[in-house]
């Protein structure tokens, strides 16, 4: 039986180091980091996101807005509020929250960004800086990955590391990373075959896919770090007794919200796993903490601290 490798401790040991020196910076030159986070259209999982990224802003003292945009939000229109934030001096990072609405090139709104205020560290450039090992703004969660298994105590260089998973905003980035780390990486997607072998034979399992609970023991070495950052809203309970019997506190979820979140990794693998991360409650406090990190490193980089 393993051990589950709670965010919260982890993500709050960081938040308390960037509050201090957040705090520090303002009692010295009276400026603070600033963030922004631009919401276009209403999903309604990302307007939850973002109220989250504000609320750490402001616990930690930071100035944090969301800059809500109707749907019906044109590119040029996109594109003018994008530039209006890459001038205003208050702001150190902009992050635009995904997915946008359909018709939008992400890509193209993406590069839009000053890479300075990339705090997402998915410009082009900061990619660019990532694969060259050198620094600059890195990608929140697969930052906050690398933080989660650091904290276990366990190596990652020269273990084997498999990432399922190929996304710009967790699988790719995470894979670079690891790299950098001396780490020696396979990156799995839904073209892979025998994906649940070839995940058997990592030290380290990294779970990115957006599939509920489609990790289970089979794709799992005894003793290895699993990492889950699926997070994924069922709607079915059905789904839900599959994966946690029957726990009446996500059957009184899915009651009252009519959702509960769940993880890409079944949580029987604590069986077998030595680490396991819970989902909700591993990566998800770790990505935000990491962002508030990301910003304070945008705003000393910016006003040269
Ligand atoms: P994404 O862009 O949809 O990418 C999913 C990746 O998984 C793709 O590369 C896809 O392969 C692969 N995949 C899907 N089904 C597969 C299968 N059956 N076998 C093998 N590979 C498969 O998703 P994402 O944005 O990276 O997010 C992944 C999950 O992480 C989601 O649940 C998301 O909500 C969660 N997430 C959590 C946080 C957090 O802070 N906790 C942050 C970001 C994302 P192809 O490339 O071949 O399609």
């Amino acid at each position: 039986m393993g051990t589950w490798l709670e965010g919260k401790p982890v993500a709050d040991r960081i938040r308390e180091n960037v509050r201090q020196e957040a705090e520090h910076y303002q009692q010295a030159h009276g400026a603070v980091p600033g963030l922004v986070g631009v919401l276009v259209g209403e999903n309604p999982a990302s307007q939850s996101y973002l109220r989250m990224k504000e609320k750490a802003c402001r616990s930690l003292g930071f100035f944090g807005q969301i800059l809500y945009l109707p749907g019906d939000t044109t590119r040029e229109g996109l594109k003018i509020r994008i530039e209006a934030l890459n001038d205003d001096d208050k702001v150190d990072g902009i992050l635009v929250q995904l997915p946008l609405p359909k018709g939008f090139d992400t890509h193209e709104v993406i590069s839009w960004i000053d890479p300075e205020k990339d705090v997402d560290g998915i410009h082009p450039y900061s990619l660019g800086l990532l694969l060259q090992n050198l620094p600059g703004p890195r990608a929140c969660t697969p930052l906050g990955v690398l933080e989660l298994i650091k904290s276990t105590g366990e190596r990652i260089e020269g273990k084997d590391v498999v990432v399922i998973g190929r996304s710009l905003i967790v699988g790719k980035p995470l894979a670079a990373m690891i790299t950098n780390e001396n780490g020696t990486v396979t990156i799995c997607h839904s073209k892979t075959k025998d994906l649940a072998g070839v995940a058997a034979r990592a030290d380290i399992l990294v779970a990115a896919m957006g599939k509920p609970g489609f990790v289970g023991p089979e794709f799992v070495k005894a003793g290895a770090v699993v990492i889950d950052v699926g997070s994924n809203a069922v709607t079915d309970p059905a789904v839900v007794r599959a994966l946690f019997g029957d726990d009446p506190k996500r059957g009184k979820e899915i009651q009252d919200k009519g959702y509960t979140w769940v993880g890409d990794v079944q949580p029987r693998v604590i069986d077998k796993a030595k680490w396991l991360t819970p989902s909700p409650g591993g990566v998800g406090p770790l990505t935000i903490a990491m962002l508030m990190k990301n910003t304070l490193e945008a705003f000393k980089r910016r006003r040269r601290f």
